[in-house]
């Protein structure tokens, strides 16, 4: 039995599993991420001993937004989790289940190994997801294990540069992969075009409002076969293969695993993406790897935790 714990902004969840991945039990709670981390992480507790408390577990995950450190398993700082500086969290769950080894990991890569063991990078060597939802997060499989660098910031694809004068970034920098071809910033691409006059369906799924417009509309108008919105997503799919073929020449994957866009829009923009990095990255590595949608959908998060411990 594995307990995994899953943090999020918004929230949280503990979940007793197996390593196999199978879910036994499950609960969640809201965050309420301004109560304060002292206040949050007694919750979690509570929960967590209510779903693994007088069961022999062999480990306890903890998947959570980074950055983090996971030699000292201590969260710093995440953008979602306002007051986080340097919380200890797992001394706190080592503390709640003397004995049980407790893990801690970023989201990005706990959910890469999630995919791998169970999802769509199943039976790789050499894997990489990346998250394509609220931002761009990455994981890296490599050699059949996860790949964290000097410290824990390995596989962060999202912020490699696309365009030097690009739009600025989340993190403070210009013209990343994540500023190009992220959720938002498909809704942005749509937004900046609508103003010239263009984009009539895509607005119109928004309810006439352009500061309304998301990548949900883009990806919607682009299914009823609307130009304005395929184009929004060929070019998204563009700046995501550049950034992939630029991932292919320095890791050789083999299958790289890409989420929730990617999952809704599908071909829609892994057309444009494939063709990008058949252009861009060496025949020989392109032909070795394939691109692919997530498959663990809405279980994602649980697993996640899970896996850290499978
Ligand atoms: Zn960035």
């Amino acid at each position: 039995m594995i307990l995994g714990i899953d943090i999020g902004g918004t929230k949280c969840a503990a979940v007793l599993g197996t390593s196999e991945g199978e879910v036994l039990e499950r609960r969640a709670m809201p965050t309420e991420a301004d109560a304060g981390w002292r206040d949050i992480v007694d919750r979690l507790l509570q929960m967590a001993r209510d779903v693994g408390g007088g069961r022999e577990l062999t480990g306890v995950g903890i998947s959570c937004g980074g950055p983090l450190d996971t030699t000292r398993g201590v969260v710093m700082s995440p953008p979602n989790l306002p007051g986080w500086d340097a919380v200890p969290i797992r001394s706190e769950f080592e503390r709640a289940f003397p004995g049980v080894r407790v893990e801690l990991e970023n989201d990005a890569n706990a959910t890469a190994l999630a995919e791998w063991r169970w999802g769509a990078g199943r039976g790789t060597r050499h894997m990489a997801f990346l998250t394509m939802g609220t931002g761009i997060g990455g994981g890296l499989i490599l050699d059949g294990r996860l790949y964290r660098g000097a410290n824990d910031l390995a596989g962060e694809v999202g912020h490699q540069t696309i365009l030097p004068e690009g739009p600025l970034c989340g993190c403070g920098k210009r013209g990343c992969l994540e500023a190009l071809a992220s959720g938002p910033s498909i809704g942005r691409l749509a937004r900046d075009s609508v103003m010239y006059g263009r984009g009539r369906r895509v607005l119109e799924l928004a309810g006439g409002k352009v500061a309304d417009i998301t990548a949900r509309q883009v990806i919607e108008a682009a299914r009823e076969g609307d130009a304005f919105g395929l184009g929004i997503l060929e070019e998204a799919g563009t700046y995501m293969g550049i950034g992939l073929a630029n991932l292919i020449q320095i890791i050789n994957p083999e299958r790289i695993v890409l989420g929730t866009i990617a999952v809704h829009a599908g071909d829609l923009i892994l057309e444009p993406i494939r063709r990008t990095v058949a252009e861009r990255a060496w025949a020989r590595a392109v032909e070795r790897c394939t691109i692919v949608p997530a498959e663990l959908g809405d279980r994602a998060q649980d697993l996640a935790a899970l896996a850290l411990m499978a």
